[in-house]
C-alpha cells in the first residue's frame, strides 16, 4: 500500500539519515554532514 508519486526518498550518502538531504557535488549530503564535510572538500564558505 504505498502513495503513489511524490517526492525522492534521498538519504546522505555519509550516514544514510537526517530529513533535509542536500545534493551537492553529485552527492547527497544530509545539512549535518555537510557542514562537516564542507571544509574537507574544500568549501569552507558556506552560508
Ligand atoms: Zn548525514
Amino acid at each position: 500500500m504505498k502513495k503513489s508519486g511524490g517526492k525522492k526518498a534521498r538519504k546522505c550518502a555519509r550516514c544514510g539519515g537526517h530529513g533535509a538531504v542536500l545534493q551537492l557535488w553529485g552527492l547527497n549530503l544530509c545539512r549535518r554532514c555537510f557542514r562537516e564535510m564542507a571544509p574537507k572538500i574544500g568549501f569552507e564558505k558556506y552560508r
